[in-house]
């Protein structure tokens, strides 16, 4: 008799079932022996229709509530028990409230072999404007880029737009402000077709983090094709020798000091 989405407008519940209170007891008892608590109250429901409410003693159902509804028929004299249910009290342990499956989906869910079922009403998407069941015709719309059913609608687009720029393949990130250059003036960059090609394209830059992702014009990396090429290092110098801390046993000639030949002036190694 509870939930009957009807709208009772009995306040007092009904005087005889108010005190049947060892009735709702009895068929408490019989549903869960030994795990019937001290009586609650009592709540009307509706013209001769009452819920008595006892505490649980099972440990596993804290807070909850035995509600036993009892009924009487017009000009009767006996309760009737009607319902035997146990419902959850204030502080009852309740699950989280549950939520569908669309709802929790998050981007990166899907695995492989999942199936992601699309809305018929699904906004991203609208009506393309050319369907047809005509095999041959479809097959010449495929090839000039027509013949699915939906196409993504300006809801979708703008969506997409907004992701795909504040993203890691957008002008914010931070490798794209530490890039020599956009993304827009690199080999490597193939715009898209269609609507977005303005704002965006695929990077095909094997050694580019973003190789293979949508990435706007004015994103970019250091593997942009126009970097400057950094010049090779110049040779080391040869090493300085101070010699005038130390005693030089042999040049470069294999001379002794202040044996060198007529005219020879000796000069310490190193030194010009
Ligand atoms: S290599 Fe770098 S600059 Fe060039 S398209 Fe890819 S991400 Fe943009």
């Amino acid at each position: 008799m509870r939930d009957t989405g009807e709208v009772s407008t009995v306040t007092a519940p009904d005087p005889l079932l108010t005190a049947a209170v060892d009735v709702a007891r009895a068929a408490a008892e019989e549903e869960a022996p030994g795990l019937v608590g001290e009586h609650l109250g009592v709540e009307a429901d509706d013209e001769r229709v009452a819920t008595h409410l006892f505490a649980t003693l099972d440990p596993a159902y804290r807070g909850w509530r035995w509600a036993v509804t009892l009924v009487r028929a017009p000009r009767a004299k006996v309760a009737t028990v009607d319902e035997i249910v146990l419902l959850p009290g204030e502080d009852a342990l309740l699950a989280p409230p549950w939520v569908p499956w669309s709802e929790r989906l998050r981007p990166g869910d899907l695995g492989v072999g999942d199936l992601l079922p699309t809305q018929a009403d699904d906004p991203r998407l609208v009506p393309a404007f050319f369907a047809t069941d005509d095999a041959e015709a479809a097959e010449v719309a495929f090839e000039l880029g027509l013949g699915r059913r939906r196409v993504l609608s300006f809801d979708g687009r703008v969506d997409a737009v907004e992701r795909w720029y504040v993203g890691d393949q957008g002008p914010e990130a931070p490798i794209a402000r530490a890039a020599p250059a956009a993304c827009a003036t690199c080999g490597f960059f193939v715009p898209l077709v269609g609507a977005l090609k303005q704002a965006f394209g695929a990077c095909a830059n094997e050694f580019a983090p973003d190789d293979g992702k949508v990435v706007s014009v004015d994103h970019g990396c250091g593997a942009h094709s126009e970097a400057v090429v950094v010049p090779s290092s110049p040779s080391p110098p040869p090493p300085l020798v101070d010699e005038y801390g130390i005693d030089v046993v042999g040049g470069p000639l294999g001379h002794e000091p202040g044996s060198v030949g007529d005219g020879d002036t000796a000069e310490p190694f190193g030194h010009s």
